[in-house]
This record gives C-alpha cells, structure tokens and sequence, in this order.
C-alpha cells in the first residue's frame, strides 16, 4: 500500500510564487522512450549464432567475487556483436568499489535479452511502413526493429572503427574505447547508413542505464549492485505541483483564517492561486499484522461475508514519515515562503476517512512461496489451479509510485500465460 505520507501547503509571498513554479515545472520527467532517426533504409548486421557471454576475472573486482553470475549465454547477439558490447559496457561501467565491471554486472546480458525479446523485436512499435523521411521529433521512423537497429549500429560502428582507429572496436584499448564512445555519441563518427549519433543516445544509451538500474530478474544489475550503490529501494518522493485551480479544492488560506465571514473572504481573495503544496509519497512494506480476510459480521446482500481489511501504520512508515516531514519544512524554508506551516508526520491509526492516495494494493500477493503468497509470479493460485488473479492485489507492497503500470504489464504476460495453460493445463 501507498502512503501519502506528509502534505503541507504554504504560502510564498506573491512574487515569489511565478519563480518556485517555474523551478518545480522545470523538474518533469523524460521517458525513456527510443526516438528514431529520419534514415529510411540501414544496413543490417550479419545475423549469426548467439555467442556464449563471458565474464571478467571476477578478482578484478572484490565485489564481482561475491555476486552472482551474470545469466550464462546470448540469446541475439553473435560472438563480434557480444565481444563489442562486451567492451562497451566494461568501459561504461568499470570496475571500482561502487560496482564490478559492465559484464559482471550483466549489463550486456540484459541489453542481449531485451533484444531478444519483445522489445526489441519491436512488438509495439508500428512496423508497416510506408517508410517516408520524417522529422526528428515524429519520433522512432525505421524500418528496422530495434534490434536490427541496434546491430545495424554495431556493424556500423565497428567499420567506422577499423576506418579510424585501424582495428576492432573490441581490440581498443580501455581509454580508446571509452574515447571512441564519445565520439560516437557526440556525433564525431558517422556513417552513410547509420545516424550513429542517435543509435547510441536514444538506443544504446538508454539500455545501458536500464541495465544498470533494472530489476535484476531481467539479467543486469547483478545482486542488486546499483541499487546498493545509490541506497534504493526504500523510502519516498517528495514532490511540489500545482495541478489545477478547483474552486472548491484548490483554495487554500493562511491556517489562523477564519472559517467565515469578510476576513475569510478577503483571505480567498488574496491568496487563490498564491499558494501550493509539497507532498511526500512513500512506499509501504509487507507486514503480518496487515491483512484482508473474511468478516465475521458484515453479509452483502447475498449473505456472503464482506471483506475486512485489517491495516495500520507500523514502524517503518512512521519514521519514513518524520523523516520526509523534515525534509519538506527544509525545502519549504529555503523556497522563502511568507507561510510555511510546521509538517505533520503520519503517526497512524490509519485513517479510512482521509484520501492517502488511491494506490491501496494487496490482498492476493504473488511470490515464489506458496506458503508467504496467493498466486505464483504467473498469478496462479497456488491452491486452484484454474484460477488467477491480476490487479494490484497482487502487489506484496507498493513501491511508492503509481501501480496501474506495471498491471498492465502483468496482463499482457497472464495473456500469453493462459493460452499456454487452456492448451495445456498445468502449473505454470
Ligand atoms: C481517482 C483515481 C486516480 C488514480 N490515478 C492513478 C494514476 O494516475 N496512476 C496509477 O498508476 N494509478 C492510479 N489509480 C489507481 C489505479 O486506478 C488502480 O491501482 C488500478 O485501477 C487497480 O487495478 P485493479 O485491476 O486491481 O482494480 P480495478 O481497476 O478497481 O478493477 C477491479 C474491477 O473489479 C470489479 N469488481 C469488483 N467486485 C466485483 C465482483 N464481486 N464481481 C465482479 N466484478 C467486480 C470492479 O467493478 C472493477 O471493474 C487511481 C485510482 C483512482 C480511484
């Protein structure tokens, strides 16, 4: 479950209202959307059987020697496309005390496997044609899926290599390859098929941090190693927008307002539109003692028992609270407001009567235990065979962030997941 953790309006001086809005509007977030080039034909790379993946000496590291292994073997690239990446991501992510080097990070692991896979066979991308010029900003234009493209990059850069630099990409020495790589992406390499520039920032790139920053269930970041790097996961966001002017809602005054007559009045007046609020949003763990099961009072109208929820604030959501409450009267303060009235902390009991978001999840919670879960990681019911779950019951807990995402994600898979099962019933 999500927890709305703190919210506190204040009141800048009216001035100073235009500038913190503009600093907050400045901080939107960039998907991680592929943007093509306006190219209309590429070159392929030669298709070739998976190369085996190989890892570094893992004592170049003294982290790499208590991970993992990275998954064993490619599935799209060949043994020139794996010796390239290979060098690529050692070079972009070297080995230090934060992280192992690339590959033992099974950064080029999972760029092989997003290939491989829906992504990058381009299942969502429209991939009819007709295959006209287009401007940079109609967005990904080719005809090529993403893993042609990204190959057809490969190809391209390796040549422009051996052009420049008289040998291999995966022959260069670390600082060349790191110096090629710049190259690349500031848009000193190019090709006549191949806009390398835009392959490596909009393609490349974005893999590459994915990678490193990607559950590791999908092949990078091995024993979670960048998320111990920045301290994720855990914890909230702290946020400042102004959504909307709603008459009713969207009103705040000073809190010593009275609650009628011509002060009140006159304080509507003057700060309609003079104010905003900071909100904390924090993620809400798993714990026993919140539950949902059958009440033993309430019937529906069928005389079926309703469902009780049993849930509280416990501990960990309490200091996450005081913790971003402080952090919000900081961040007030320095924004230089006229009123920035003093951050509750959620203390609990929980609240059914107040909004703390619409992000409540859980109920049904999958995992690989059937004894600690409902449904499997396939939202198979462990105890009925034939039956599964999807929605955000399923969620063992609430990162913080919006659930409805990644649900959709998980239909799409119990899609696939049920025409194997009605073919042929089993556990999945
Ligand atoms: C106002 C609002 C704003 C939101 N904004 C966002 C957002 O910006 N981003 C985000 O990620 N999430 C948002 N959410 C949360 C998001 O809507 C939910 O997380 C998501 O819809 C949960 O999906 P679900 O399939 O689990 O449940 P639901 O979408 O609630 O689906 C459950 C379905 O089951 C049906 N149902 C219930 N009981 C029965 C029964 N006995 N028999 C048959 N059918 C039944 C219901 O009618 C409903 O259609 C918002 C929610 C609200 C209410």
């Amino acid at each position: 479950m999500t927890n709305d953790q703190s919210d506190k309006t204040f009141h800048p001086n009216r001035r100073g209202f235009l500038g913190v809005a503009a600093a907050t509007g400045a901080a939107s977030l960039a998907p991680g959307v592929l943007i093509g080039t306006a190219a209309t034909t590429a070159a392929l790379a030669e298709t070739s059987e998976p190369a085996p993946s190989q890892s570094m000496d893992a004592s170049a590291s003294p982290i790499a020697a208590k991970l993992p292994p990275p998954v064993p073997g490619y599935l799209s690239f060949g043994p020139d496309e794996a010796g390239f990446v290979e060098v690529m991501v050692n070079v972009m992510c070297p080995a230090d005390a934060l992280t192992p080097g690339g590959v033992d990070c099974g950064l080029a692991a999972y760029i092989d496997r997003q290939l491989a896979g829906g992504f990058g066979k381009g299942a969502r991308l429209y991939m009819r044609g007709p295959w006209r010029e287009g401007k940079p900003e109609l967005g990904y234009q080719l005809p090529l899926t993403p893993e042609q493209f990204f190959k057809a990059g490969l190809a391209a850069a390796d040549a422009a290599c051996r052009k420049r630099k008289g040998k291999a990409f995966s022959e260069l020495d670390e600082s060349g390859a790191d110096r090629f790589l710049h190259e690349i992406a500031d848009g000193k390499v190019t090709d006549e098929r191949v806009q390398l520039a835009s392959w490596f920032n909009e393609l490349v790139y974005p893999l590459f941090e994915q990678a490193c920053f990607a559950d590791p269930i999908y092949g990078g970041n091995v024993g979670k190693v960048f998320w111990k790097a920045i301290g994720y996961p855990g914890g909230g966001y702290i946020y400042a927008n102004v959504t909307n002017g709603r008459p009713i809602a969207s009103r705040a005054v000073p809190p010593s307002t009275p609650k009628w007559g011509a002060e009140w009045k006159k304080a509507n007046a003057d700060w309609y539109a003079h104010n905003f609020s900071i909100t904390a949003h924090g993620s809400w763990y798993p714990h026993r003692e919140n539950y949902v099961d059958l009440d033993p009072t309430y019937v529906d109208a069928y005389g079926q028992p309703l469902l009780r929820m049993t849930f509280d604030v416990r501990e960990n959501e309490r200091k996450m609270s005081v913790y971003l409450s402080k952090k919000i009267d900081e961040i007030a303060k320095a924004t230089g407001a006229d009123i920035a009235p003093p951050t509750a902390p959620r203390k609990g009991p929980y609240d059914s009567r107040v909004y703390q978001t619409t992000h409540v999840t859980g109920g049904t919670i999958m995992g690989s235990d059937p004894g600690t879960s409902v449904v499997s990681p396939h939202l198979q019911h462990w105890d009925a065979e034939n039956l599964f779950v999807v929605g955000a019951s399923v969620y063992p807990f609430n990162a913080g962030y919006n659930p409805t995402g990644p649900l959709g994600a998980l239909a799409l898979r119990l899609g696939d997941d049920l025409n194997d099962y009605v073919a042929r019933p089993h556990h999945l």
